[in-house]
């Protein structure tokens, strides 16, 4: 009998380390080399040129089509000297990941040759045949066609021969139909508010920066192993597997060294990011077996977003070379940590100043605190909606498990911060503060000017942490895009700061100086915000009962979740800010929706098929030798020895027949539960559907599978296990 597993688990253990040479120079060397960059643009583009596009990326001052015209002639140029043939609009449409569609530079040149073109209004605009992308009946309803559209404050790059150039999406109304159009207007808008905020401190602050550094977990599997189970294949994740008997209990994965294959692949890995000025600096193994680490320096969260995408993109590629395959799946397999991607995020002014950075003195320790504290309520007042930024059908397989934060979210702020907060909260006026910490270190707010955080007091549970010049949003999934919670949050933040200015200039404008004001604003927040401050062990099951009593958001069911989007307060606050209409909120929900119930349903095809044509065949065959043994064993001995020696025969045939029975009718029972569903015509009802009676087989199937597996012979069983996809050497 050919047994693939064998075979594949064969291939995987000869397999050597790949070492492709990465050119012996300096990384500054080749740092940036395919990216279309400021230094680039100095090369090839004319200087009144290079000033209006810098204008247009530093001040979103719009481009005129004939300097478009010379930068894409520019581009062009410096694109064919790198090799560059065809040239591709970039964008992240709603179903994560990123779409491009490739045309060659050339055109006919009137005399039947072809000639090297690229005009700017190429550069600027493209119709993609875009029909197929999800837009939540956008398209269908009002126009039927969108178009991309160049997005200059990103830099363009190549990837082998062609030229991409980030684009946002939209519907010819104008709505938005990506990650990109409404990430930027997030971004304007916490600019816009911040920076109002930040003159009430600072005159000479014209521009705030939403910054972002994302930590990206993944796991590496050997590409023969991976092809030998189709579950991996269709849904990136494991349906079935039992634990290994080692797994993850020693740790000794996280302090071990990174296996010599892994790190051959990380190398070409950070190669190929440096060329295209992703700057990621660090890797490392984590927790679980097989599973790794890579993290950049922070940048503007625009660009910072892009970067995660093309790291996305380029660590499969580079994968490939490996014979490894990435999972970036939040969950790939069960009993072991999931992954996730922390997103670290920060403002900062273009005076230099981190708003989330305790200050130099006493001025900037306030803006410190006010920030800080307008943050603290708009985590509270949204914390629904940023569950609902990061939630999907992928991530709830993680949160909620006993190594994710749990599906609510909550701020830590750790002890001393919290103790600065509590001290302004009974203070009065603009009195100083003066916090004295259980350590003895003396903090105080206004008159002396030091905060000092300690930057190791750390809780790993928490959902949304302050750690020290920063916040980090913990619960985003791996394979997500950072924009969806970096919309959720920059927008939350501006509204929130906006609403700030708004009761501070109130207070002022009724005669109150404004310390006094911006004091008396704060300490209300500091109180209303209160229930979203939880430093204890974000995954007891305490947690989750107190955190309901407070009134945050609970909510497990994702398709559910995503009805955070339409709050009244939701609504309200993103068109305010002008990020999204709430005819896009509602389109956008649709392909939410329709996202999660296409997931779902596929995991349900596959695991229903594997059940039928891998699992019960291999176990009935084996039930099959069993009784063949036990009817020899009768031929031999006709008395009583034969059901004494058959008795551990008889055991296992019968709880093979009793599992598979039962997973038969389980996947009945599914396949009905699928048919009920599949008749709803209203997405959000038919995802509640879905998330409710079908999603829950998945367990209860699996267990009988794994089971199954411990008592299949090893021989027979044909999917790779827990122990062999999980093990590299
Ligand atoms: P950790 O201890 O969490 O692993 P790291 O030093 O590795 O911390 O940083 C994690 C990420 O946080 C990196 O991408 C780093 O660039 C980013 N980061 C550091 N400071 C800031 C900041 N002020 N704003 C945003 N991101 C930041
Ligand atoms: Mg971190």
């Amino acid at each position: 009998m050919s047994n693939l597993r064998f075979k594949a688990v064969e291939e995987a253990f000869k397999r050597k380390a790949v070492h492709v040479p990465v050119p012996g120079k300096k990384t500054s060397d080749y740092f940036g080399m395919y990216v279309f960059d400021r230094n680039q643009m100095r090369k090839y583009l004319s200087k009144e040129t290079l000033r209006v596009v810098l204008d247009a990326i530093d001040e979103g001052v719009p481009l005129e089509r004939n300097i478009a015209n010379h930068v894409a002639a520019g581009m062009r140029m410096w694109a064919m000297e790198m090799g560059a043939t065809h040239y591709t609009h970039w964008f992240h449409p709603l179903t994560d990941g990123t779409a491009e569609k490739h045309d060659a530079f050339i055109e006919p040149n009137g005399n039947g040759g072809m000639i090297e073109e690229f005009t700017g209004k190429l550069l600027a605009q493209q119709e993609p045949d875009a029909s197929s992308f999800p837009s939540g009946g956008i398209r269908n309803t009002f126009e039927a066609r969108g178009y991309t559209a160049w997005d200059p404050s990103s830099p363009a790059f190549i990837v082998d021969d062609t030229l991409c150039i980030p684009t946002i999406f939209i519907s010819y109304t104008g709505e938005s139909l990506d990650y990109k159009m409404p990430l930027l207007k997030a971004i304007q808008a916490v600019d816009k508010a911040a920076t109002d905020v930040c003159r009430l401190f600072d005159r000479n602050v014209r521009k705030v920066y939403s910054y972002l550094g994302w930590e990206q977990e993944y796991f590496l599997v050997d590409e023969a192993l991976y092809s030998a189970r189709p579950d991996l294949v269709l849904t990136e994740r494991t349906l079935m597997g039992h634990e290994s008997a080692k797994n993850q209990q020693l740790e000794d994965h996280y302090f071990g060294a990174i296996p010599t294959r892994v790190s051959a692949f990380m190398r070409e890995l950070e190669y190929e990011c440096y060329k295209l000025s992703v700057p990621v600096k660090t890797r490392h193994n984590e927790v679980a077996p097989n599973q790794f680490e890579v993290a950049p320096i922070y940048e503007e969260t625009n660009l910072a977003v892009d970067h995660n995408l093309l790291l996305m993109s380029t660590m499969k590629r580079v994968a490939e070379r490996h014979h490894f395959r990435v999972l970036l799946h939040e969950k790939p397999f069960k009993g072991i940590n999931g992954s996730g991607k922390h997103n670290n995020w920060s403002l900062g002014t273009d005076t230099g100043v981190n708003l989330l950075g305790p200050g130099r003195n006493a001025q900037e320790n306030l803006q410190f605190i006010t920030i800080l504290v307008n943050v603290l309520m708009a985590v509270y007042r949204n914390n629904a909606l940023l569950k609902a930024s990061i939630s999907s059908a992928t991530n709830a397989h993680r949160l909620g498990a006993n190594e994710a934060p749990p599906a609510i979210i909550s701020v830590f702020l750790g002890s001393q911060i919290s103790a600065v907060l509590d001290a302004l909260e009974t203070s009065e006026g603009t009195s100083p503060i003066r916090v004295t910490e259980k350590t003895g270190t003396r903090l105080s707010l206004t008159h002396v000017p030091e905060i000092l955080v300690d930057n190791t007091d750390r809780n790993r549970t928490s959902s949304f942490a302050f750690t020290g010049n920063r916040f980090e949003f913990r619960a985003v999934g791996s394979s997500a895009n950072c924009a969806s919670a970096m919309i959720a949050l920059n927008t939350s933040v501006a509204y929130q700061l906006k609403q700030f200015k708004t009761e501070v200039d109130g207070i002022i404008a009724m005669g109150g100086k404004k310390d006094e004001a911006i004091f008396t604003v704060i300490r209300k927040y500091i109180t209303e915000s209160k229930p979203v401050r939880f430093d204890g062990n974000g995954y007891s099951d305490e947690w989750k009962e107190e955190a309901l009593r407070r009134g945050l958001d609970c909510e497990t069911c994702v398709p559910v979740i995503y009805d955070a989007y339409l709050s009244e307060q939701s609504v309200k606050m993103f068109t305010a800010t002008s990020v999204l209409s709430e005819k896009e909120l509602h389109a956008r929900n649709e392909v939410k929706w329709d996202v999660y119930t296409k997931k779902v349903q596929i995991e349900a095809r596959v695991l229903g098929d594997l059940a039928m044509n891998h699992i019960i065949p291999v176990a009935t065959r084996y039930q099959g030798m069993l009784l063949d043994n036990v009817s020899k064993i009768r031929t031999l001995y006709n008395d009583d020895r034969a059901n004494k020696i058959s008795a551990q025969d008889f055991a296992l045939i019968e709880e093979i027949s009793e599992r598979t029975n039962i997973i038969k009718a389980k996947v009945d029972q599914m396949v009905e539960a699928r048919k009920v569903a599949n008749k709803i015509e209203n997405e959000r009802e038919k995802a509640v559907i879905y998330c409710n009676s079908v999603v829950p087989f998945f367990d209860e199937i699996r267990y009988h599978i794994d089971k199954l597996e411990l008592i299949v012979d090893n021989e027979m069983w044909t999917l790779p296990k827990y122990r062999e996809l999980l093990f590299l050497r």
